[in-house]
């Protein structure tokens, strides 16, 4: 009888479920939709009932029609959107409040009091991180203030979607996280690897509320068999969605890059042993812990990334689906001197403007649809090239090449694009599911089903870079020029 790893890929639009085979081949997907909730303009949130619900649907949906069985599955590996938040009541089970979700800036006001105080340097000392409402520290101070009765509630507990997942999986008997979703609560030390107790103190969160941090590969508990058709078996990963795609791309090695385009965009690169302070706004983090081997990563994040595509096809109608976007760009050779920024909830690193506006530069009369198009595609690149040298900077060596994944990286003149600008290889790997992968892995290698041995680049695709070096630095100098006029606006 084959047997399987699950992998739950609990995202923020949808909650999935991937099986992968010894191969590390998906052999089956399943998926679920999640309800978004905007009580208040700035607000997001979700119902992590309607999570724990929809993780149980997708993994039934695994074993609809009976080809596999959960006896065939040797464990499950679970990976998250990060920093979204959790309060529940370890008695009855159930969440006092709301999920808070990590795009959510209803705890602006926390942050900026504590910004205003002067705790940023110390908090990016031990975090790594940013003082921002994204992050779970302000989300959880939120809720204990927020909801009647909390603060004198003894019996409530935090957790991140891993955390609360693995509690309902063991029926109440776990209540753990790993260090890849710790290292994104703002309470974490990424040095000691532990929670601080001064920043314990300074959001006012009580430490019996805390789970138990573990290695990100190992065994957490076991599923209670009401859970999974009768049957047991480990629950062996917890990692964070983006550390997970960093680990499903292969990215083991210091210097190695990934560059997710998703909605946003997300670029992660291996520091190796080392947690790199960067200079210029990006996150410090951890990439996994396994055994005695501590990774880490620097972070940068592109707040607009395939949702400028979105917008030309809901806002400005240019098309009815995100691929025909490839098309239209493809009707010209370059985009005519247009160059687009969007800047539409300010830009981040390496600039940090939250109150910019996007703007449209060098219209002509001759200017198309398929221009504008081509520069949104191209706009997606320019960015990942700025989070690109500000990494180098930081680490003080050059990226030789990187590897992207993500619902954009499809597109090939995308992926092109991205090698001209950078002036070094891209590579795509085939299989798009690298995030799941990376969990599988993970939950895999610690319950001896796969070997790091094993974990070698996936079948992918090399794009190599063609603009003759004096075009590239004259785009670029252009694109910089259009993000200081933007700046301005
Ligand atoms: P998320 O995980 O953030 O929900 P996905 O990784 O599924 O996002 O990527 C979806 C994004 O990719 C959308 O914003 C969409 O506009 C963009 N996208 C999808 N296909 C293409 C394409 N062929 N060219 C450019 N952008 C695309």
């Amino acid at each position: 009888m084959e047997k399987y790893i699950l992998a739950i890929d609990q995202g923020t639009t949808s909650t999935r479920a991937i099986l992968f085979d010894k191969d590390q081949n998906v052999v089956r997907v399943a998926q679920k939709e999640i309800t978004n909730y905007f009580p208040h303009p700035g607000w997001v949130e979700q119902d992590a009932n309607e999570i724990w619900l929809s993780t149980l649907s997708v993994i039934g949906q695994i074993f609809d029609g009976g080809q596999v069985t959960p006896q065939q599955v040797v464990s499950i590996g679970i990976t998250n959107q990060r920093e979204t938040t959790v309060v529940w009541d370890k008695e009855s089970g159930l969440p006092i409040y709301h999920a808070i979700v990590w795009q959510s800036r209803q705890t602006s006001d926390i942050v900026n009091k504590f910004k205003e105080q002067g705790y940023e340097p110390l908090i990016k000392e031990k975090t790594g991180l940013v003082l921002d409402p994204y992050f779970s520290a302000s989300k959880i101070k939120w809720i204990i203030d927020n909801v009647k009765g909390a603060r004198e509630n003894e019996n409530l507990i935090f957790g991140t979607i891993d955390t609360f997942l693995l509690w309902k999986f063991t029926c109440g008997q776990v209540h753990a996280t790993d260090v890849t979703n710790a290292s994104r609560t703002l309470l974490f030390n990424i040095h000691t690897l532990n929670w601080d107790k001064d920043l314990l103190d300074l959001f006012e969160v009580p430490q019996r509320m805390l789970p138990e941090i573990k290695d990100t590969s190992g065994v957490f508990g076991y599923i209670d068999p009401r859970h999974f058709f009768n049957q047991t078996c480990p629950i062996s990963s917890l990692v964070g969605d983006q550390q997970a795609a960093l680990y499903g791309e292969s990215c083991f090695e210091k210097s190695n890059v990934k560059n997710t385009y998703g909605t946003g965009g997300f670029i992660l690169v291996n520091t190796g042993d080392e947690a790199i302070i960067s200079k210029y706004g990006l996150l410090s983090t951890v990439a996994w812990k396994i055994g005695n081997e501590v990774k880490y990563a620097l972070e940068g994040s592109i707040f607009v990334s395939g949702s400028l595509i979105q917008w030309l096809r809901d806002e400005m109608k240019f098309f009815t689906s995100a691929s025909e976007s490839e098309q239209l760009a493809g009707q010209v050779l370059d985009s005519g001197g247009v160059i687009v920024v969007p800047a539409f909830t300010g830009l981040g690193a390496p600039y940090w403007n939250d109150s910019c506006k996007g703007a449209i530069y060098g219209l002509t009369r001759g200017t198309s649809r398929a221009h504008i198009a081509r520069a949104s595609i191209e706009a997606m690149a320019y960015q990942s090239k700025d989070l690109i040298k500000v990494m180098e900077a930081d680490l003080q060596e050059k990226i030789p090449y990187i590897k992207v994944d993500g619902g954009a990286s499809v597109n090939k003149l995308l992926v092109q694009f991205q090698s001209d600008i950078l002036e070094i290889p891209v590579i795509r790997p085939v299989l798009a599911e690298t995030t799941a992968l990376g969990a599988a892995r993970l939950a895999g290698l610690a319950v001896g089903f796969y070997k790091k041995e094993d974990f070698k680049d996936e079948k992918s695709e090399r794009y190599e870079p063609s603009m003759n070096p004096e075009e590239v630095e004259r785009l670029y100098k252009r694109w910089q020029k259009a993000v200081e006029a933007t700046l301005l606006f």
